[in-house]
């Protein structure tokens, strides 16, 4: 059981973003992808949440066996897969807690009804493990939320849903030190042999937290490194220049 990519190419508005993306996420795993802006980092994870801005040209894509590339978004996730997006959408006139109740029905096996006791229950007791006040449930999707709180709400979204395959984009940018803590818990906690995680950041600081069993590099659409925690700590010290270096000295 695992995600695996093989080969992926993607454009978007007809410029090749992604050449050649290979990438296994076996189950149980947590893998950190970090890498320079405008790599094609939230390029992946959309290419693989089914953006329809991101077209796939060449390549695969399997999630447990089956292919992801041939599934609607809709069927991604409820094959299991969950993005927490890098800049999470604003939904006005939906309050938070009917936005979060229509997804949490969504994944019900059909004919199921979510009934509200057992949803604000279990919404409750995932706000006060993220340190979030109640009056997020009643404000409208993200509007006006602060960066930060966006990214707490995106992990609550985690949460509820209970996803086998979460990728996080940037989920760490706009935290402060205490939210950061707080939400590498909450990610921490959903750890398990039955889940994967593919953590996409700029920083080590989120990584000191939640801690990777496989760290890649991706640079201009290709996976160019792939180490352990020691390549967090080198990327911290040099920079991603020095892997311009080292590929040329292998050449
Ligand atoms: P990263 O997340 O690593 O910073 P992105 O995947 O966001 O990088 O972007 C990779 C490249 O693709 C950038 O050059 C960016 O400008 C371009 N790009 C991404 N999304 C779009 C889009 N919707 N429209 C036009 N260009 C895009
Ligand atoms: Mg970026
Ligand atoms: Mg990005």
């Amino acid at each position: 059981m695992s995600l695996v990519i093989k080969n992926l190419h993607a454009n978007v508005q007809g410029t090749e973003i992604l050449k050649g993306i290979n990438l296994e996420i076996p189950k149980g795993e947590v893998h950190a992808i970090m890498g320079p802006n405008g790599s094609g980092k939230s390029t992946l994870s959309k290419v693989l949440c089914g953006h329809p801005d991101y077209e796939v040209t060449e390549g695969e894509a399997w999630l447990d066996g089956q292919n992801l590339l041939d599934m609607s978004i809709d069927e991604r996730s409820r094959a299991g897969l969950f993005l927490a997006f890098q800049y999470p959408m604003e939904v006005p006139g939906v309050s938070n807690a009917n936005f979060l109740r229509a997804a949490m029905q969504a994944r019900m096996p059909h004919g199921e009804e979510l009934d509200a006791v057992t949803f604000y229950k279990t919404l409750y007791a995932k706000m006060d493990q993220l340190g979030m006040a109640r009056k997020f449930t009643s404000r409208a999707v993200n509007e006006g939320f602060s960066g930060g709180e966006k990214k707490r709400n995106e992990v609550l979204q985690m949460l509820l849903l209970d996803p086998l395959y979460a990728i996080l984009d940037e989920t760490d940018s706009g935290l402060d030190i205490d939210a950061l803590r707080i939400v590498s818990e909450g990610v921490n906690s959903m750890r398990s042999p039955f889940r994967s995680f593919l953590v996409i950041t700029h920083y080590k600081r989120l990584l000191d937290y939640i801690r990777p069993d496989v760290v890649h590099v991706l640079a201009d659409g290709r996976i160019v490194r792939t180490g352990g925690g020691e390549l967090v700590d080198e990327l911290e010290s040099r920079g991603y220049e020095f892997l311009k270096e080292t590929e040329t000295a292998e050449k």
